[in-house]
């Protein structure tokens, strides 16, 4: 599909990136060829110095995977207009996993002796990357309140070398959310690259591009792929240019490229993204006021609730607050295993953005090597639970809710009855 320009965004998630196939068929089939030849030693100068399109290299990219970037590509610019007035054009790069997509990111945009400005709460993954791999490559980092933006300006300005701001919103295990426009501005004000984990808002519900923001990562696992059928990641950026450069060897170099099966199946899950995040939206909402109202939950963080310090913030920027939330069972650790181990149609498992609605109880699983103290301090108390809702008939996930926490109204406690 050459012109996506006047399409809606349900037709981009089915349409955009799509390039008819030689043999005709109806979907672009998945590429498993690692190398790609060349009609003549001419054709093959023009296509290495890109002057001609055509595929080279398996590492490189094929058309199952070119396909997959294209429509994010089209879906995180979809509405937005670059500064003539005309469509933003953005360029993607599909990786092996959401964090072979910062990798490349990082290395490709910071350099020893730099720094990176951040916040608390960044995913785990991201969180580790920074604490024990950037250093040894003298890259360190700095990590502010970024809800008090006059502190962001002061770090910015008190430390020389900051060149990054990375930031990821809504963000585990509160949901926090920070403000995408004051904070893109406030970068670009001091030249820094400014960079957005958008995995839980999705383009659907949340578009970095409409602010200063340069490059957006992806993890494809979630929501966009939809399905669980594979892990991936992807970078989109505004700079064209350093994306076609740069990025591309920086991507080609470090090798943590995706492949045309995880392409495939992404790009099939990306068919229904729109429809999927309608439902996926409208049940946590439901779910979320449930679980607020539940004489058993201490407290509940999704930024749809008006009790949520950021439900503004959210509500600014995001078409609607999501699909991830957690909450807190009244009796602690056993109240939490009590929990997970009486679902029936709920699944215990972690990650998030499948079809299925996936709960998992910190405390016992992702940290239960963290010392108390300081998963504490993260915010994961005992009996925290987290979950990314489904797009079951939402009865059914709140009839699953009610019968697992079971809470004993005249003792004002949670019963234990295994
Ligand atoms: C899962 C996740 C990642 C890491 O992605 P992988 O695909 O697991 O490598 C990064 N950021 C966020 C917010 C995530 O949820």
């Amino acid at each position: 599909m050459s012109d996506t320009k006047d399409l809606g965004f349900d037709t981009l998630c089915i349409h955009g990136g799509h390039i008819p196939e030689n043999n005709r068929a109806h979907l672009t089939p998945i590429y498993a060829s690692s190398t790609y030849t060349f009609d003549s030693a001419e054709q093959a100068i023009a296509i290495f110095k890109g002057e001609e399109p055509g595929y080279i290299y398996g590492r490189f990219g094929n058309p199952t995977i070119n396909e997959a970037e294209d429509k994010i590509a089209l879906m995180e610019a979809y509405g937005i207009q670059d500064n003539n007035g005309n469509p933003l054009k953005l360029a993607a790069i599909l990786h092996a996993s959401g964090m072979a997509a910062l990798t490349t990111l990082l290395l490709s945009n910071v350099k020893a002796g730099e720094k990176i400005i951040t916040h608390q709460s960044l995913y785990g993954g991201t969180q580790e990357m920074i604490d024990k791999i950037l250093p040894g490559l003298g890259i360190q980092s700095i990590i502010v309140d970024f809800h008090n933006i006059s502190k962001v300006e002061e770090t910015i300005k008190a430390n020389k070398g900051i060149s990054l701001m990375y930031m990821e919103t809504p963000a585990n295990p509160t949901l926090q959310c920070v403000d995408m426009e004051a904070l893109a501005a406030l970068g670009k004000q001091y030249g820094l690259t400014v960079c957005a984990d958008n995995t839980f808002a999705t383009p659907y519900l949340q578009q970095p591009f409409r602010y200063d923001v340069d490059f957006v990562m992806h993890s494809t696992t979630k929501f966009l792929n939809g399905h669980g059928t594979a892990v991936g990641g992807i970078i989109v950026g505004r700079d064209l240019e350093k994306m076609k450069t740069v990025v591309t060897k920086t991507h080609r170099l470090l090798g943590g490229n995706s492949n045309a099966f995880d392409a495939f199946v992404l790009t099939n899950g990306l068919r229904t993204f729109g429809l999927r995040m309608e439902r996926h939206c409208s049940n946590a909402q439901q779910v979320a006021e449930y679980l607020e109202a539940h004489a058993g939950v201490a407290k509940v963080n999704y930024p749809g609730l008006s009790s949520h310090p950021d439900y503004a913030i959210c509500k600014k920027q995001m078409k609607h607050p999501g699909a991830v939330l957690s909450f807190e069972l009244k009796g602690g650790f056993e109240a939490g295993v009590h929990f997970i181990n009486n679902l029936k149609v709920c699944t215990n498992a972690v990650s998030l953005g499948t079809c299925d609605t996936l709960v998992s109880h910190p405390a016992s699983t992702t940290h239960v090597g963290v010392p108390r103290e300081k998963r504490l301090q993260f915010g994961i108390t005992d009996g925290l639970i987290r979950m990314s809702v489904g797009i079951e008939n939402v009865e059914d996930i709140i009839n699953d809710l009610s019968q697992a926490i079971t809470y004993n109204h005249n003792e004002h406690k949670i019963i234990n009855n295994q």
